[in-house]
Order: C-alpha cells, then structure tokens, then sequence
C-alpha cells in the first residue's frame, strides 16, 4: 500500500522531508523519486505462455462419398455428354473417367474438385474433428479403409 494515501499500487520509493516512503505513481510527485519499481508483469506473462503451449488442433477429415460412381455416371448423363467428353473438359484420359463410374478407382483430391464444380454435385465430405476424435473414429468404423480417407491439417 501507499504510504500517503493508501492507494493499493505501490510503485515508487520516495524520499520526503529525510524519511523514505513508498507510494503510489500519484503521490510520488511530493517527494524526489529513489526509486520506479516494476510493476509485476513478467509472472503474468510466463504464465499466459505456459497456457498456449498444448493448444489442440482441430484436423478436417476429407472423405470420398460412398456413391461418388453414381453421383459421376448420373449427373454427366443429365448433361448429356459422354465418358470422353466429360474427360475432354476435364482435361482428363476417357480410361479414368470409366474407371471412376465403374469404381475401380477413386478420385484423388484434385480430380474430385474438378468434377464437383464441372457437374454441380458433392463427392467430397468435410468432417471437423479433434485428434482424439478421428482416432475413435478410425477404430470404431470399420467400413472405412485407408482409400476413404485424406487426413490433412488445416
Ligand atoms: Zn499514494
């Protein structure tokens, strides 16, 4: 506390009249200033560090829709192209896009953006979850294989 008027923050250390008193920012103006004490910051600080370090990532999961075939195969045929003229736009081989609709392969991530925005539909789902999450997940949903999923960090 202050010495002159009792103030909590005690800040500096004076001399007044001979006799040396601590005081408060405001009452140090009466006396000739010995002293500036630091005000306690450095604890609060070290502590607001340690608190940031084990902050948990939140990991988006990307997963292929099960029927990405026939969501392919439906929507090219509404637009009434063929397998080589929906590969032409892509600027993909025919062979995968038949691949695709027959299932024999999935698409990589690129490929499934491009059809998505070329065919106007969702072969791509977004899960949001956090690490501890995805590992249950992964144990307890045994339909899924490693081909279903794209782990990646956000
Ligand atoms: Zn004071």
């Amino acid at each position: 506390m202050c010495d002159m008027c009792s103030s909590p923050d005690k800040t500096h250390k004076i001399e007044l009249e001979g006799s040396i008193l601590n005081v408060c920012k405001n009452c140090a103006s009466y006396g000739k200033v010995i002293k500036t004490y630091s005000k306690p910051v450095k604890q609060k600080k070290k502590t607001t560090t340690e608190e940031k370090a084990p902050v948990k990532e939140t990991e988006t999961i990307q997963r292929t829709v099960k029927n990405y075939h026939t969501l392919i195969k439906n929507a090219r045929e509404q637009m009434g192209l063929k397998q080589e003229e929906l590969a032409k736009k892509l600027a993909e081989k025919e062979s995968i896009i038949h691949k695709l609709e027959s299932k024999s392969i999935r698409p990589s991530r690129e490929l499934a953006r491009k059809l998505e925005k070329f065919l106007k539909i969702k072969l791509v789902e977004e899960l949001e979850m956090k690490p501890g999450q995805f590992k249950k997940e992964k144990s307890t949903n045994k339909a899924l294989t490693i081909g279903d999923l794209i782990k990646f960090k956000k």
